[in-house]
């Protein structure tokens, strides 16, 4: 049995399984992740061909590095927000600024994204609902990480937030940080509030633990 939300750990990064009536899968980890994510996904009795969608957060090269091998595999549809769509057919990557000198070292150190000859099904603006899928939920435009940046939101108060928040990454450390790239600052803060208004309470982060709606209150009020 599978929860609605299951993260599948890739290592540096983490792709999650939404359980509908047909299966999602949100973000395509590395290069290298589709076999990690296969064994992953047998290890919860959830086969590959039960993929029907696969929702891309955006542009980076480790949400989308395993996303040609992926859509192979399951045969499932893309959707990422329009914008980022662009960048998939060009190759590039979803422009963001590193925030740091550490960033700037990490960014130099990471793969880019290249040309994959895969193009995404569905694009949204604003929002897109995943009812016909079977789920309470909405893809929802979520901009600041990147300008296409999206996060999937539930009736129930959870999210995957994509790189709109790191979560906590070891055992000390606060809970949520603003992700170490950024398209805009105010862009990010103000999507994170519009989370909070539409009363998400548990955020599911692409990289680090998942965090309560109070640690993004609490790291909005550092800025
Ligand atoms: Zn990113
Ligand atoms: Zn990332």
């Amino acid at each position: 049995m599978t929860k609605l939300i299951n993260p599948i750990p890739l290592g540096m990064v983490k792709c999650f399984l939404l359980e509908g009536n047909t299966n999602i899968l949100v973000d395509a980890g590395l290069s290298r992740s589709p076999d990690r994510i296969r064994r992953e996904l047998d290890r919860i009795h959830v086969k590959m061909e039960s993929i029907g969608l696969i929702i891309i957060t955006h542009n980076h090269p480790d949400h989308i590095g395993g996303l040609a091998a992926l859509k192979q595999l399951t045969g499932a549809k893309v959707l990422m927000h329009r914008l980022e769509a662009d960048f998939l057919v060009r190759g590039q990557d979803s422009p963001a600024a590193p925030q740091t000198g550490f960033a700037k070292v990490m960014m130099r150190m990471f793969p880019k994204s290249e040309p994959s000859g895969i193009r995404s099904d569905l694009t949204f603006k604003d929002e897109f609902d995943l009812r016909p899928y079977g789920l309470k939920a909405k893809v929802i435009h979520t901009p600041g990480h990147t300008d296409g940046s999206a996060s999937i939101v539930f009736d129930n108060g959870e999210a995957v937030v994509g790189d709109l928040i790191n979560g906590r990454m070891g055992p000390v450390g606060r809970a949520a940080t603003l992700p170490f790239l950024l398209s805009s600052r105010k862009a990010i803060l103000s999507s994170m509030k519009m989370l909070l208004e539409r009363g998400v309470e548990t955020f599911y982060p692409a990289h680090g633990a998942a965090c309560s709606a109070d640690a993004v209150r609490k790291l909005v009020a550092r800025y």
